[in-house]
Order: structure tokens, then C-alpha cells, then sequence
């Protein structure tokens, strides 16, 4: 099996399953509960909570752990649309966000809010200019990602940021495909708030966090207890917090030899199947991009099609967001960079991870060819039939 979809989701760190199991098994306290059982968890979750701070260039307590990058993104813009709905009702995207970002936005729209969607250029980049035009007096919030899931292409955030001050317009960021794969330092980006998955890092589902800079106004999406100092109520899920500090730990020391190694792969596997067949195109190849991700439109293929016939072979890719998965409509985010409708249909997002080997590559790429080819040859014989 070759599994090239880890921006989908990634398999458990060796370190992190180990991390995990003592408070899956005899440390099972709550960590609300007051005797040594329940201190024992409650100081787990602290001590993952600082070391995730160290890591992203935080504070301990501006680090809120939630159920994972949806729930970090609904909290972040539910959460700041209410504390601050007597101050304004504007509120500001980018058309190439993830559904967790997009379809709140679009609930926000049906409770009477004004959203504006930022356009994006032909290489996938957000139009930071734009920024500056669409900010009205109402505007409270901005919410652009850091790096895109379908085609790694890394969003101006830091100009963002930099428009959004001058206004005093607070400003999120879904990092969740960026971490482990940038250089993060959240004071140093100047960012309100960010979301983060563990399971996109080699560590576990259902689990994940929103930074929340001190200061920041931020009504819970939850009533319930005062865990995570009132902002998430619900009991905490000790093990998998504590297994996303150590797959954030893993990810941080192997960093700068894994961008390397995967960027010398990626280019690789573009390399050879462009080298090899015509009326391929790379998505978002000619901007800055996030090392492990591949977006390519193998024109007058389906993706889908493509996909099948490499699960035959045991290689894992897809057509975009496994979010969409099954989704016939091609990605709003190709069709955002003005990628045409039938080469948006037939694209594939390869995305290497920490185990991908140069094999991996080595086998995939004939594969992926034949794969083009047979379905080309297949529709051009429909044609003439
Ligand atoms: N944001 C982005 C950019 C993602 O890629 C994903 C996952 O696909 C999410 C948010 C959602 O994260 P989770 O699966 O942890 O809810």
C-alpha cells in the first residue's frame, strides 16, 4: 500500500501512540476530578498544553484545545461574530477556504451577516489587496488560511495581518494544513486566533486546538462546565491531547529535513509524469507551496477515475478535500483560481507524508501515467463509437 493522501489524514506516530496509551489505560482520571487520579490527567493536559505553546510561539494559556480543525474553526468564528456583534457585522474570507471555514461563514450570511469572499489569482494566492477595499467600519473579522489543503499554496497572512491592524479588524487563520510544514510562530505572525488538527501530524482524530491571543473577545460555542478557563466546555480528552503534543513535537524536530526530502519528492513525481504525458498541469506549481503537496489536472480524465484505478494498484491519492469526497462538482477552489471547469474535474492531490519513501515515488509515477493513458484512450474510442 502507498498512501500519498496525508493532507486527508496521516497514520499515528510510533512516539505518540506510546505517549497516549498510559492515559488510555491506568491514567484515565478526569482532570477535573480532585484527587491524585484526576491532578494526574489535569497536569497531562497542561504540560501538552505549554509544550504545543512552545512549539507554535505561544502562551499556555492562549492555547484552547477542541475536538479537532472544525470545531477550532466554528469556535474562532461563532465565537468572535458574538462577542463582538454590537461592534459590527462584516466579516471578511477568501473564496478557497476549507467547508469548516466556508459553510460557517455561509450560516453567518443566513443569520444577516455581511461576508465578504476575497478572490484568489491563477496560482491560488489570496488577493491581499483586496483586503484593504473591502474593509468597512463594520467589519470585525478576517479569516484567510495559511496554507490551502488542495494545493499547498501558502496565503499571504502576514500582509493580511498587517491591513487588518491598521483597521483594528481581528483576524483567524485555519492553520491546520501549515502545521509541521511551516516554521510557525504565532506572536511573530501577529494572527488573533488559528486552528490546528492533530490528526493532519501524525497524531490522533477528534482532537485539535485554537490559539486565541490574550485579549482576544471569544464567546464559547458550548454551555456546559468552566474547562479550558470557560471558552470549550466538555471534559477534555486527555489522551489525544496529550498525543497531539507529541506528534507536534515529532513534526517540529524532523521539520526542516522533511520539507527537504518531500519537496525533492514532490518535484520528482511532477517531474515524471510531466515529462512523460502531455496536457498536464500543475495547480498552484508556480507559487510558494507547502513541500508535500501536489495538485495536477490530467486533462480529459476524471479524477475520480484516476483514483480507482490507482486504489487497484494500492496507491491512496484523491481528487481534493476528503471533505468532498463523492461530490460531483469540481473544487470551488480550482475553479477560484479560474482553472477550467473540465480540468478542475480532472485533478488529483498527491500529499506526501513523513513515511513516504523515494519507492513510494518511483512506483506511483509509471503508474499514474498508465493510469492517464488508459482513460484517454478509453474516452477517445467512446467518442468515435
Ligand atoms: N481546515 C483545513 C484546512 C483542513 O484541511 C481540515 C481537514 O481536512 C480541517 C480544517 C478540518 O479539520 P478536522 O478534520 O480536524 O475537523
Amino acid at each position: 500500500m502507498i498512501y500519498l493522501d496525508h493532507n486527508a489524514t496521516t497514520p499515528l506516530h510510533p512516539r505518540v501512540l506510546d505517549a497516549m496509551l498510559p492515559y488510555l489505560r491506568e491514567r484515565f482520571g478526569n482532570p477535573s476530578s480532585p484527587y491524585r487520579l484526576g491532578r494526574e490527567a489535569y497536569a497531562a493536559v497542561n504540560r501538552a498544553r505549554r509544550r504545543i505553546a512552545e512549539f507554535l510561539g505561544a502562551m499556555p494559556d492562549e492555547i484552547v484545545f477542541t475536538s479537532g480543525g472544525t470545531e477550532a474553526d466554528n469556535l474562532a468564528l461563532r465565537g468572535v461574530t458574538r462577542a463582538l456583534f454590537k461592534s459590527g457585522n462584516h466579516l471578511v474570507t477568501s473564496t478557497i477556504e476549507h467547508h469548516a471555514v466556508l459553510k460557517t461563514f455561509g450560516d453567518l450570511e443566513a443569520l444577516g451577516h455581511r461576508v465578504t469572499y476575497l478572490p484568489v489569482d491563477p496560482h491560488g494566492i489570496v488577493d491581499a489587496a483586496a483586503l484593504r477595499d473591502s474593509l468597512a467600519p463594520e467589519t470585525i473579522l478576517v479569516s484567510v488560511m495559511l496554507a490551502n489543503n488542495e494545493t499547498g499554496v501558502i496565503q499571504p497572512v502576514d500582509e493580511i495581518v498587517a491591513i487588518a491592524r491598521e483597521r483594528g479588524v481581528l483576524v483567524h487563520t485555519d492553520a491546520v494544513q501549515a502545521a509541521g510544514k511551516l516554521s510557525l510562530r504565532l506572536h511573530a505572525l501577529g494572527v488573533d486566533l488559528a486552528s490546528f488538527s492533530a490528526h493532519k501530524i501524525c497524531g490522533p482524530k477528534g482532537v485539535g486546538a485554537l490559539y486565541v491571543r490574550r485579549g482576544t473577545p471569544l464567546a464559547p460555542l458550548f454551555t456546559g462546565g468552566s474547562h479550558e478557563d470557560g471558552t470549550r466546555a466538555g471534559t477534555e480528552n486527555v489522551a489525544g491531547i496529550v498525543g497531539f503534543a507529541e506528534a507536534l513535537a515529532v513534526a517540529c524536530e524532523a521539520q526542516d529535513e522533511q520539507i527537504a526530502r518531500l519537496g525533492r519528492l514532490r518535484d520528482t513525481l511532477e517531474g515524471e509524469i510531466r515529462a512523460r504525458l502531455d496536457d498536464v498541469i500543475v495547480n498552484g506549481g508556480q507559487a510558494p507551496r507547502v513541500a508535500n503537496t501536489s495538485n495536477i489536472s490530467f486533462k480529459g480524465v476524471e479524477g475520480e477515475s484516476i483514483v480507482l484505478q490507482l486504489d487497484l494498484a494500492g496507491i491512496f491519492v484523491s481528487t481534493g478535500s476528503a471533505c468532498t469526497t463523492g461530490d460531483p462538482e469540481p473544487s470551488h477552489v480550482l475553479l477560484g483560481m479560474g482553472v477550467d471547469p473540465l480540468a478542475a474535474k480532472g485533478a488529483i492531490r498527491f500529499s506526501l507524508g513523513p513515511t513516504t519513501t523515494n519507492e513510494d515515488v518511483a512506483f506511483t509515477a509509471p503508474r499514474v501515467v498508465d493510469a492517464v493513458r488508459r482513460l484517454r484512450a478509453l474516452s477517445s474510442l467512446g467518442e468515435r463509437l
